[in-house]
């Protein structure tokens, strides 16, 4: 299958690469390994040098309904012939106006306006951006702070580099420049844990406080992801929920990783049936077609900006509300509202459940736990992927383990046979990790 021409192109390529592109948090300098790819089809990734992995990571989280998907490219392409893109200063369009009525309608109930923007990072920008000129608008401007959770992760630019994990993040590269936030203990609870106060108590102290000078608390709702793939107890969401509306601070949920039916849910914050006042949506909002995402908010923080002294909300990016990306974004909303994901989420944590527990018998891991379409396995040491990564290539599956954890989350479309080979297989190359 490999044969040596194919496997001299792809090295080419390679070299090539290397010679100017920044990948992911990368070297110029040192190079892991690295696979071209020609196409991806379903859940396959099919690499210019011939071989064919099945898909464990969505492409981060994004592609839920699979590669090259025949709707979604349809709706990509009618849209093209129209207008691939247009200002959105003093013009709006059909896919923007459907996409938002649809968002506020999908999403917990009383978030009513949508800004959309390019990325997630983005996206937590713009819900920083929001509370702040909503307290400076309510003349409350010493309400200025985040509370964010230890092992919580927001994204790369600065403001939401401030709210991730303050060990894990970046903040000692950055210390001099970023804002100081307040921290509370990431959630103990695990999602089927039964509660305890005590789980609550330390959040509890810090809303407290500081509560004078809390715009609002940011999370991660039930799954903590980048930043440790904590699965907590909807209790404990809950209780921010009560704790954010007692001391008068608002609560903006992150659900860039888990929108869009990850956790078994359209939504995680319908686990604890709550609504925040600010939603962040991004990755699978376009079933990882285009680049997109989208800050919602509720009627109050929107009016409240609006008659404050700025009197607009002061953000407005080249390519918001992109017709391509809205066009394949409602797409895969009406594939979500036709088509039964939660069965197939289901499907996903009963297959991963089973395959994966293997691995809690293995020296080297300290855990395993599946939520929804999210499986983990928790090593006791972190892995160099540098020497890592290609026994998963070999082994025909695409994982990309993180630290401590190796993990996937496939498209939801993922068949129940190529789910067990690809859980299979990470289980024997799990194995061969420093045993
Ligand atoms: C990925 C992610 C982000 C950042 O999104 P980008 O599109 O990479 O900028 C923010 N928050 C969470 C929870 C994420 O998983």
């Amino acid at each position: 299958m490999q044969s040596s021409q194919t496997k001299k192109l792809a090295e080419q390529l390679v070299a090539r690469d290397r010679q100017h592109i920044w990948h992911p948090y990368s070297s110029a300098t040192q190079h892991p390994p690295l696979y071209p790819i020609a196409r991806a089809e379903g859940v396959r990734l099919y690499l210019k040098d011939g071989r064919v992995l099945i898909d464990g990571m969505s492409s981060w989280w994004s592609v839920i309904h699979g590669y090259n998907h025949a709707e979604l490219n349809e709706a990509i392409t009618q849209q093209l012939d129209k207008m691939a893109h247009v200002m959105f200063g003093g013009l709006t369009h059909e896919p923007a106006v459907q996409l938002a009525e649809t968002l506020v309608r999908l999403t917990p109930e009383g978030l009513n306006r949508v800004f959309f923007s390019d990325s997630g990072s983005v996206a937590v920008e713009v819900a920083i951006k929001m509370v702040l000129q909503y307290w400076q608008s309510r003349g409350q401007s010493g309400k200025h702070k985040l509370l964010s959770l230890r092992r919580g992760y927001h994204g790369d630019t600065f403001a939401a580099m401030s709210v991730c994990d303050p060990d894990t993040g970046m903040h000692h590269l950055f210390h001099e420049i970023l804002v100081q936030q307040i921290f509370s203990d990431s959630p103990g609870c695990r999602f089927d844990q039964p509660w305890d106060d005590a789980y609550i108590q330390d959040f509890e102290t810090q809303i407290t406080s500081h509560s004078e000078q809390l715009a609002a608390v940011i999370l991660e709702p039930i799954v903590q992801g980048t930043g440790g793939m904590n699965f907590y107890s909807p209790e404990f969401l809950r209780r921010v929920r009560a704790l954010c509306s007692k001391h008068n601070v608002l609560l903006i949920a992150d659900e860039i990783a888990t929108g869009f039916g990850r956790t078994g849910k359209l939504f995680a914050c319908e686990h604890a049936g709550i609504s925040p006042d600010i939603l962040c949506l991004g990755k699978s909002l376009t079933a990882g077609y285009m680049t997109l995402a989208a800050t919602l908010c509720t009627d109050e923080i929107a009016v409240g900006i609006s008659e404050g002294e700025a009197s607009v909300f002061m953000h407005g990016p080249t390519f918001m509300a992109n017709p391509l990306a809205c066009s394949v974004a409602l797409k895969s909303c009406e594939i979500l509202e036709r088509e039964p994901w939660q069965k197939w989420v289901a499907r996903l944590e009963q297959v991963m459940s089973k395959e994966l527990s293997p691995a809690r018998e293995l020296p080297q891991v300290a855990d395993v736990r599946v939520l929804g379409g999210i499986g983990v396995i928790e090593l006791k040491e972190p892995i160099t992927l540098a020497n890592e990564q290609d026994k998963f290539v070999q082994a025909g599956i695409w994982v990309r383990p993180f630290g401590k954890l190796v993990y996937i989350m496939p498209p939801f479309v993922i068949s129940e046979l190529d789910l067990t080979k690809l859980c299979r297989a990470l289980v024997e190359v799990v194995k061969t990790i420093h045993p």
